[in-house]
């Protein structure tokens, strides 16, 4: 096996100064040979720095020094002991043997046991050899006996011990390799290495943490169990710096080459726009056009992350956006992660924008507004329509809009709309394709801070940090199945009401090897029968884009008064009458996600209701959803859920994007992270 490429080696240039010792194989410590040195890349350990980068699971306290005599069953500890008696037991059956040996430090007597004896142990311990015995008294009473001690040979002048006499590390094993072998390998690596572990060669400064070559060595031989965890934060520290400073000169480099579009505008669009639009911005969405328009007017294409909570209307931003850039005679493109959002903003934005003279183009993966308004073929190739219809247009859609091969030329902007169901990779291509325009990502996942910065560490970030007015307030319950009849009869009585719901389910059909968990086709009937005679519809991922379509039409023409749908909904859906949000299986869906999906109610002036059923025993799933009963705070969400179950699960597979940090946690490295950010920005 080859060592692999690792993207973010902590040590790698440029943030490292020269370190060629620890870039040899790890076959060169002593006593690592072809068989060692196959388990060790079983835990990915290829080279020295592998190793001494491979962090101790655990560590265990040696230091506790008894008397034989003073020995209790049960307590580990460590005693001295001379040995006054040695030999192999042999059984008559089979090939099994006993080494044992009797260790004595002038109170008492102590039998060290190891079943199947090896060879070299009568040539090591000896008669007359004094040695450290760490373990754990068996329960017999007579004679006191350690069974499969840690010793180390006590010798005339040595009073440095690896093994015992001091607080050992565990660290991650695989099978073959014991802990103290482990141990072993990493006490020679760092007598051999330790003068080569150099400071990164960028000059941190430092004063609070340890040197790095220190930092190494304590966090595997601490002297305190304090000293464990300002050794992870100075790694870590050198870890993050690295990955700061990746994502730190790639937006320099880009900055560099890329030159900006005049996207301003001059508001001729705008006050028409906001006139006729039937609300005020917030403060907020106002201080984050301020922005964006300086973006939009700046040296260098705009790498914009909006960040705000599901309802704060980011929309209206990225419209008022859009036209910014119309104004100035360039085309806007706004993605959508799914068919549905897609289908809603083009509605918006046609209904917004036409009035103004602007274009709105629809495509997704199975419409295209330009098939139905008089696609144009020119030379075989296909040119929409709105080309020839100057000024300029916005080209809604889904990914489709730029993997279907159309040409969006003059593209002055790109608005992505709910970056978390996109890839970092997918965001990087997309921006590539135009000439530079400028990029406008907006997000409701509420990206806990440590991530942000480091996921989206190459965009500026705008926060809308205010809810529009008049909102009726959510409230979120969680019950168990027993209490569904009494659920759907308060359904009942909103919607006799004149309110909408949905309800959701985690599956589309019913899995058999899981027949407790619901599906949206199973259900639907019974959601039907107990809403009857109100309409009820049905929406999931394998149903025909043009029957979702209607589906939402009617839904939000209140044709029909609940929807039962799958997650499928949890983006972007804005229907203000609906006020009844029901999630059956709750523990299935991830905080942020049930968050999302509870963001499509409380959207109108009535008061919205939340209704998380679940069964769940597990003391943790309830926990989790006690967190939404507690707070409607997305940020506050999704920090617990980053906690609960770690980045890939909050952010989804796709975004795989994140590296995989040995010292740094993505999730509570705050500190580290801000500080790792300006010691890089400065050098940069
Ligand atoms: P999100 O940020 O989740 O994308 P939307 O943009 O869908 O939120 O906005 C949610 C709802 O709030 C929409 O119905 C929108 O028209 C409305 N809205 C947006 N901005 C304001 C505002 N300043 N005042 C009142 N309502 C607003
Ligand atoms: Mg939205």
């Amino acid at each position: 096996m080859s060592p692999p490429e690792n993207p973010v080696s902590p040590l790698a240039a440029p943030v490292s100064s020269d370190e060629a010792g620890l870039r040899q194989p790890v076959s060169t410590v002593w006593g690592v040979g072809e068989e060692r040195a196959k388990l060790l890349a079983r835990l990915r350990i290829f080279t020295v720095e592998d190793l001494l980068l491979h962090k101790p699971r655990r560590y265990e306290d040696r230091r506790k020094f008894l008397t034989i005599r003073d020995l209790k069953p049960g307590a580990p500890a460590t005693v001295r002991g001379t040995i006054v008696a040695a030999g192999t037991k042999r059984f008559k059956q089979g090939t099994r043997s006993m080494f044992e040996c009797v260790f004595e430090d002038g109170t008492a007597r102590l039998h060290g046991r190891w079943w199947q004896a090896q060879p070299w142990m009568e040539d090591w311990f000896t008669v007359g050899r004094e040695f450290l015995i760490f373990g754990k008294l068996d329960d017999v009473k007579k004679p006191r006996t350690f069974t499969h001690p840690e010793t180390e040979l006590v010798e005339p002048g040595d009073d440095e011990f690896v093994h015992v006499n001091r607080i050992v590390p565990i660290h991650p094993l695989t099978e073959g390799l014991t802990a103290r072998v482990m141990r072993t390998l990493m006490w020679r690596a760092l007598e051999r290495f330790e003068k080569e572990i150099a400071e990164p060669a960028i000059g941190l400064d430092l004063k609070r943490f340890p040197a790095r070559a220190n930092a190494v060595r304590m966090v595997h031989f601490p002297n305190e169990l304090t000293d464990v965890e300002i050794a992870r934060q100075r790694l870590a520290l050198d870890e993050i710096v690295a990955l700061q400073f990746q994502i730190q000169s790639r937006r320099k480099k880009f900055e560099a080459s890329a030159k900006a579009l005049p996207c301003a505008g001059d508001n001729r669009l705008m006050k028409p726009f906001l006139a006729q639009l039937g609300f005020k911005l917030t403060a907020a969405q106002a201080n984050v056009l301020k922005e964006i328009r300086t973006d939009l007017g700046g040296a260098h294409p705009m790498r914009r992350l909006l960040q705000g909570d599901v309802g704060s209307g980011k929309t209206a931003v990225a419209a008022c956006s859009a036209l910014m850039a119309l104004e100035n005679g360039f085309n806007v493109a706004l993605m959508a992660p799914t068919e549905i959002l897609a289908e809603q903003h083009f509605r918006n934005f046609t209904k917004w924008f036409e009035p103004l003279g602007v274009q709105v183009e629809l495509q997704t993966g199975s419409r295209k507004s330009g098939a139905e308004g008089g696609l144009k073929l020119e030379d075989g190739k296909r040119v929409r329509p709105s080309i020839l219809h100057p000024p300029s247009s916005i080209f809604v859609g889904t990914h489709a809009l730029f993997t279907a091969g159309f040409e969006l030329p003059k593209l002055g902007l790109v608005i992505i709309d709910e970056q978390h169901k996109f890839g970092v990779t997918q965001r990087e291509t997309l921006v590539r394709k135009g000439n530079y325009p400028h990029l406008l990502v907006m997000t409701a996942t509420p990206i806990p801070r440590t991530l942000g910065l480091t996921l989206y560490g190459d965009l500026d970030v705008s926060v809308i940090d205010e809810m529009p007015g008049g909102r009726g307030a959510i409230k979120t319950f969680v019950r168990t199945t027993e209490k569904l009849p009494k659920v759907f009869d308060f359904i009942r009585e909103k919607i006799s009401g004149g309110r909408q719901a949905y309800i959701v389910y985690p599956r589309v059909e019913v899995v058999d090897t899981d027949k407790d968990i619901k599906a949206v086709t199973k259900e639907f009937e019974n959601v039907q029968k107990a809403l009857s005679p109100f309409k009820v519809g049905l929406l999931h991922g394998r149903i025909k884009a043009a029957d979702k379509e209607k589906t939402m039409t009617e839904f939000r023409l209140n044709e029909i008064q609940a929807l039962v749908a799958t997650s499928l909904i949890e983006v972007g859906v804005d229907v203000p009458n609906a006020t009844v949000m029901l999630i059956e299986n709750a523990e299935h869906f991830g905080l942020a996600q049930l968050h999302q999906l509870r963001g499509r109610i409380g959207r109108g002036a009535h008061e919205s209701f939340c209704i998380l059923i679940s069964d769940a025993q597990h003391k943790e799933a309830q926990a989790r959803l006690k967190i939404l009963e507690e707070t409607n705070d997305g940020f506050k969400i999704a920090e617990a859920d980053l906690k609960l179950r770690g980045p890939g699960e909050l952010l989804g597979q796709q975004q795989s994007g994140l590296p995989d940090l040995k010292f740094g946690n993505l999730a509570e490295d705050l500190n580290l992270i801000r500080q790792a950010r300006e010691l890089v920005a400065q050098l940069i």
